[in-house]
């Protein structure tokens, strides 16, 4: 069974539910790589950059500015008491605009402390039958989940990114331009390394997938291995 690392009966005899920690810079790949994992061995996964989109929309919606820590501790109450499933799935979370305000918003110190039980407490709310969980982000491997079973820093050049989120927007029906896109990622590549709290950054212990010429399934095969090398 090891060998094919296939279903979910793998981890089933593990002691405690897996921990699969996936950070990296917007567009890498982390997120598809992490539902492709969670879908092969049936863990849950949680998408943290939606809860950061979440809160960025809702402070747009309201008027507010992103940037202000008072405009945004006036509403962060009320967005945690509509945060839940349905909500994340609002389409308007996945925009650019929407992504912009998220890494404002990301890099207010409350704000982090606000939503860090949610993710920790992931995990405890998955039943018996689940035996592990994804979560991607940014600072899943530092700071949310620093014991986790596997951490994975998952790169690719800023142009390749670009190229991949213009395709996305495209293929979304969004109206934009390649070098819009690309001021955009680098603009929030620097915010998100740049910020005092949590920033950007590989933990000691993440293996380094740089994806800049792989595509989804190479990337899958290639964490494959790692997992078969280091969990089993
Ligand atoms: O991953 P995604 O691009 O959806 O994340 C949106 C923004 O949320 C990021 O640019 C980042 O600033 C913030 N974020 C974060 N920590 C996470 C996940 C996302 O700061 N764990």
């Amino acid at each position: 069974m090891t060998d094919t690392l296939e279903g979910r009966e793998i981890f089933k005899n593990a002691d405690h539910k897996i921990v699969i920690a996936i950070d990296g810079p917007a567009a890498s790949g982390k997120g598809t790589l992490a539902r492709n994992l969670a879908r092969r061995f049936g863990f849950a996964h949680l998408d943290t950059g939606m809860l950061y989109r979440g809160l960025g929309y809702h402070v747009l919606k309201n008027g507010f500015d992103p940037e202000n820590r008072d405009d945004v501790k006036q509403v962060l109450t009320g967005f945690l008491d509509i945060l839940d499933d349905n909500y994340l799935k609002t389409p308007e979370l996945r925009t650019d605009e929407t992504g912009s305000a998220a890494s404002k918003v990301a890099a207010i110190d409350f704000v982090r402390a606000a939503l860090l039980d949610y993710q920790r407490n992931f995990k405890n709310l998955q039943d018996d039958n689940t035996f592990g969980v994804v979560l991607d982000g940014r600072d899943i491997g530092t700071v949310i989940c620093p014991d986790a079973d596997l951490k994975v820093f998952v790169t690719a050049s800023a142009e390749v990114r670009a190229k991949r989120r213009y395709d996305e927007l495209v293929l979304r029906g969004y109206n934009t331009d390649f070098d819009t896109v690309l001021d955009d990622i680098k603009r929030r590549d620097a915010r998100d390394s740049g910020r005092d709290c949590a920033p950007l950054i590989a933990a000691d212990d993440a293996h380094i997938l740089d994806t800049s010429d792989m595509d989804a399934d190479q990337a899958m095969d290639h964490v494959l291995l790692i997992i078969k090398d280091h969990l089993f």
